[in-house]
């Protein structure tokens, strides 16, 4: 047993790969193979890992489903002595994937928790974007419901700093569409597809000519959305009405003395989007 495993039990969060096997790193492979117990996201899944790097360790189930359970017991284990890395699917646990309630758990209980780092794709797409990295926020998968995702996009339409989306291939388009809406057609944005596989990709442009490429072009495989952020020059750029959503754009029409028919139609003509989905923003406030 090395020196890192102590008597006192403890907590690891562990990178495994997002998609190229050998960005394991040793220092996770050797503490994957010491502790006592792996909580792990999906074990079906982290068994193939575990088997390619001839690792034996316990495994348990560890996910959003059963955390409130399986959480408290694992503190229990680390309390009596048991060291446990806890890993998702792929990537950090706890970045979009379960690990950060068991890691407050374990911190409540006084139990020491430590990173074994590794592969994450959101910063993995955001150096690699061209984009600033100074300063950035990452967002992860975007609500689903309409109303809370148009509250969410129109408090970040004025953020400055570069914007992070995860997003799953069959609602790629619609979320670039959605981005597009709040954002405007002009940012300079990035996606970074299958990172770290055989067909890893990056298209650099703006955000309108990627919604516009994958309207052609069916997404495959995983992504990530990287978009610069707010620009005081934009507003130069893209115009004031392109600034503004759906919903404001009407209101604002409304307050001018337009009629809503007139203001919604004046709205998709401003935007260049279809009627229906000015409608449907209006809707979406009522969801
Ligand atoms: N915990 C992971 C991490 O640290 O990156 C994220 C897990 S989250 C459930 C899965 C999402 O991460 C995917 O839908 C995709 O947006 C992104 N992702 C994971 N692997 C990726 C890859 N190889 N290339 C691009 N995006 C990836």
């Amino acid at each position: 047993m090395s020196e890192e495993l102590t008597k006192q039990g403890m907590l690891y969060l562990s990178a495994t790969p997002i998609g190229n096997l050998e960005d394991m790193t040793l220092r996770g492979i050797r503490m994957l193979g010491e502790a006592d117990l792996i909580a792990a996201e999906d074990t079906r899944h982290s068994r193939k890992l575990l088997a390619h790097f001839d690792i034996h360790t316990p495994l348990t189930s560890y996910h959003e489903h059963n955390k409130l359970d399986k959480g408290p017991e694992l503190v229990k284990k680390m309390l009596a002595g048991d060291t446990i890395v806890c890993i998702s699917d792929a990537g950090l646990p706890g970045i979009s994937d379960p690990g950060a309630h068991l890691a407050q758990l374990a911190i409540e209980a006084g139990i020491k928790v430590s990173p074994l780092p590794g592969a994450n794709a959101a910063l993995s797409a955001l150096i690699c974007s061209g984009l600033d990295t100074t300063a950035f926020t990452f967002y992860g998968f975007l609500p689903k419901t309409g109303k809370k995702r148009r509250e969410l996009l129109e408090q970040i339409a004025r953020k400055t700093e570069t914007l992070i989306f995860y997003e799953a291939p069959h609602h790629l388009k619609s979320t670039l569409g959605d981005l597009v809406k709040a954002l405007g057609p002009h940012r300079p944005a990035a996606t970074a597809r299958e990172l770290t596989k055989k067909f890893e990709e990056f298209r650099r442009c703006t955000l309108g000519d990627l919604a516009d490429y994958y309207s052609e072009h069916e997404p495959k495989g995983e992504f990530v959305i990287i978009v610069g952020g707010y620009d005081n020059d934009e507003a130069d750029l893209v115009g004031p009405a392109e600034q503004l959503s759906p919903r404001e754009l009407v209101e604002q029409m409304e307050a001018a003395g337009m009629g809503r028919k007139e203001a919604m139609r004046e709205t998709a003509k401003k935007l260049g989007i279809s009627r229906r989905d000015v409608y449907q923003a209006l809707l979406d406030e009522f969801t």
